[in-house]
């Protein structure tokens, strides 16, 4: 043992505080997807409009989850916020603001209407908080028909949010739905917010384009000129790429935009510090690897949970829904590293017998075990996910926001650890064979099963 003097002492005390300085937060929230029709009656065919046809017993003042967010659970949700974390450094917010209805049930001012109500209650309660948000697959009508130019919708909704917005920030939204600001207006720190939902395969409006609204060209400019100014970036945006890990073979994006995306990180990762979606309505991630340096992680993407714990209609997922959950990161503020994440929720059953307690649910590192929440640390938790049944088990309870307890077998350890590692199309298929999925002809295949979605109403 060596003494220690009091200036030493001093010095430690000084040089920990200093670490706890950098040391910043900020809350993601996503998919809140508000039933203005939600009502509690004892007739289960007239709880809610988005049901998707399935009869609701026992609605509750909070929701139900076969049903989009009720207001109540909304305000809760906001409130929920502002108690547990009241200044946080800043708010993302990845869109879905509409109920799962059929378009003819919705309209443009419906949409714009329930957009704007959810941005007012943000800004009630947090007046004094920057937020970056970001549109949904389901903040347009009709849904998922994002067009690459200029729109009422892109231009109401620059204006609900014009608070929120830089003048340039506006000028991009209102002819592409997507903007890049500094972060918090400091040098060094930038956010891309995306309008990836004009990569959407269920948009028709941009289906035959190559890079709609310019958006890929856009990106790849920003991000050079953010290397060539030591700048470190976080990208925001709802639809992700990669697949759905609740259904084999399931992505989102048209193959030419999923390669371009991929492309884009892979050649600009250097730059950017995280990326923060949403979409799935569940607690997930996906790792993006050096394409010369196999296993070498080189970026990871955070899917938040849904605040809606709506159940979802797409054929194929047996028990789809979730807790409603929302989300805090903590960041270093100098490097922009994201050093862990805490998940809350709201135990929907529970709030409606009693009341409305939003709990944490877990911290990242400790219930991973992991140092922060890096690259590597999270090819760690995947890693551990994919080897041992206690961790995947720990993390298929908290996919669903501690909704389905019940056992992650063979099939959905597969579907869960292949989808988290491979973006890529073909790289996704090839982890299936290596991870053992049933011979083919146990199952439809990737053509069959496309077409078979095209014919059914379901999206996220
Ligand atoms: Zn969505
Ligand atoms: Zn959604």
């Amino acid at each position: 043992m060596f003494a220690i003097r009091t200036s030493h002492v001093l010095c430690f005390v000084f040089s920990c505080s200093q670490s706890f300085a950098s040391l910043g937060s900020f809350w993601h929230i996503s998919d809140l997807h508000w039933d203005p029709t939600y009502t509690v009656t004892d007739n289960p065919d007239r709880v809610c409009a988005s049901n998707g046809g399935r009869p609701v017993p026992n609605a509750g003042k909070f929701g139900h989850y076969l049903c989009d967010s009720p207001w109540d659970l909304i305000n809760s949700s906001i409130y929920a916020m502002k108690d547990i974390l009241p200044d946080p450094d800043f708010i993302i917010w990845t869109g879905d603001d509409t109920p799962h209805v059929p378009n003819e049930q919705l309209g443009e001012e419906a949409v714009l209407s329930i957009i704007g109500n959810i941005t007012h209650l943000i800004k009630l309660v947090f007046p004094d908080t920057k937020v970056y948000s970001a549109l949904g697959n389901h903040d347009y009508h009709p849904k998922n028909q994002f067009p690459a130019e200029q729109n009422n919708i892109y231009e109401r909704t620059a204006q609900l949010w014009q608070d929120w917005l830089e003048p340039d920030s506006q000028l991009t939204f209102r002819t592409g739905g997507y903007y890049t600001e500094k972060l918090l207006n400091r040098t060094g720190h930038r956010v891309l917010v995306l309008n990836t939902n004009l990569h959407y395969d269920q948009n028709k409006a941009t289906e035959t384009m190559d890079d709609p609204a310019g958006q890929f060209s856009w990106v790849d400019q920003i991000l050079t000129s953010a290397a060539s100014n030591n700048e470190k970036v976080y990208i925001v945006g709802h639809v992700p790429p990669g697949y759905f890990e609740k259904k084999r073979h399931k992505p989102w994006f048209r193959p030419n935009f999923n390669r371009r995306y991929l492309d884009l990180i892979q050649r600009h990762h250097g730059v950017i510090a995280g990326q923060f979606f949403g979409h799935h309505h569940t607690d997930t991630f996906r790792m993006f690897y050096d394409p010369d340096g196999a296993e070498s992680p080189i970026s990871v993407m955070f899917l938040a949970p849904g605040v809606t714990p709506w159940k979802t209609t797409l054929p194929g997922v047996p028990d789809g829904a979730n807790n409603p959950g929302i989300r805090v990161f903590e960041y270093d503020t100098s490097t922009l590293l994201v050093k862990d994440t805490v998940t809350y929720y709201l135990n929907l059953t529970h709030a409606n017998i009693a009341r409305a307690r939003w709990e944490k649910e877990y911290r990242l590192t400790e219930a991973f075990q992991v140092a922060d929440a890096s690259p590597s640390s999270m090819h760690r938790v995947l890693e551990l996910m994919a080897s041992d049944r206690c961790y995947l088990q720990r993390y298929y309870d908290y996919n669903s926001v501690s909704y389905d307890r019940s056992a992650c077998d063979h099939t959905c350890r597969v579907d869960h650890v292949c989808s988290a590692r491979e973006v890529d199309f073909d790289r996704y298929e090839r982890c299936l064979e290596t991870e053992g999925a049933p011979p083919p002809g146990h199952a439809l295949t990737p053509l069959l099963l496309s077409a078979a979605f095209s014919l059914v109403w379901a999206s996220q």
